[in-house]
């Protein structure tokens, strides 16, 4: 495994693997790499031919006053992960790298991005948007591999590669859960043990939605109220939203449709912002 950590040297090693028609999978990661990220690994693996992992918290995503400067970082272990698993290259470029100074061309969403996530964190989605379109302009992969996890997240990486002609296809994969049902997130690290169990209420506000969903319930009003009162019931909760949309736009819905919704959640535990969602 080789770690590049400036972008001509990634360019170049791109170019090569192109040339000699090998197929690039890419997971772009903020690090402390868990069994989600490695799962996006494993996917790529199975996909392509050379898989490279980027590391890079992107400052540019946070906004001021967010968990920048604490975000859990251990670079070691996560090079042992992805040498474990397989990973040909990690890229891992620096600030300077990513943003030397004359950097002053972003990109700009419009609708998604003041929605949901967007509505909590106004300038999230276009940092991420500028930063993956760097890491693919730098890794140059075939297929980049996203997680579900970061539902809208997703969308809004699918839409950027198609509005903006990007000659990749981008792969979402599912969400990786621990034991007891806990999504997966380098943030969970912020947990104590009471928050960490404080933090199972999102999925089970998921078991309970699959459950209404199953009785036939189909008013989104209803059902979003019911799930707010049941995490409402935990001390620890603080819900930003929780919320029921068409899946495939994340477009206000009223009704219920099975195989066309989405449900998404964001709830502070204590100081931590957790999110999830399931499709319904
Ligand atoms: P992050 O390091 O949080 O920016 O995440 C990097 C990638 O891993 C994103 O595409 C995430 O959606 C994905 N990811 C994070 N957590 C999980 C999880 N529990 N299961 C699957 N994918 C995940």
């Amino acid at each position: 495994m080789r770690v590049i950590k400036k972008l001509a040297e990634m360019q170049a090693f791109a170019d090569e693997q192109r040339c000699s028609k090998k197929k690039i999978g890419f997971v772009p990661t903020m690090g402390f790499l868990h069994e989600g990220h490695l799962s996006l690994v494993d996917q790529a693996k199975k996909k392509c031919e050379v898989v490279v992992v980027s590391i890079y918290v992107n400052p540019t995503q946070f906004a001021l006053g967010e968990d920048l400067d604490r975000y859990p970082r251990d670079f070691k272990k996560d090079l042992e992960l992805c040498e474990q698993r397989g990973v040909d290259i990690v890229f891992a470029p620096d600030n300077d790298v990513m943003y030397p100074s004359g950097f002053e061309t972003t990109i700009h969403l419009n609708k998604t991005t003041s929605d949901l996530e967007g509505s909590s964190r106004p300038s999230h989605f276009d940092g991420v948007a500028t930063i993956v379109t760097k890491l693919f302009n730098a890794v140059k992969p075939h297929i980049a591999f996203f997680g579900q996890k970061d539902f809208q997240q997703s969308l809004i990486v699918k839409r950027l590669a198609k509005n903006l002609n990007f000659d990749l296809k981008i792969e979402v994969c599912p969400i990786v859960r621990e034991k007891h049902g806990l999504a997966m997130s380098s943030r969970n690290n912020y947990l104590s043990t009471g928050e960490r169990s404080a933090a199972l209420v999102l999925h089970k506000a998921i078991e309970l939605a699959k459950e209404m969903v199953e009785q036939g319930k189909i008013d989104v009003a209803a059902i979003e109220k019911e799930l707010n009162n049941f995490v409402a019931k935990e001390k620890l909760a603080k819900v930003e939203y929780i919320a029921l949309r068409n899946r495939s736009n994340l477009n206000k819905i009223k009704v219920l449709k099975k195989g066309k919704t989405v449900l998404l959640l964001a709830v502070r535990i204590g100081k931590t912002r957790l999110i999830d969602n399931e499709l319904l």
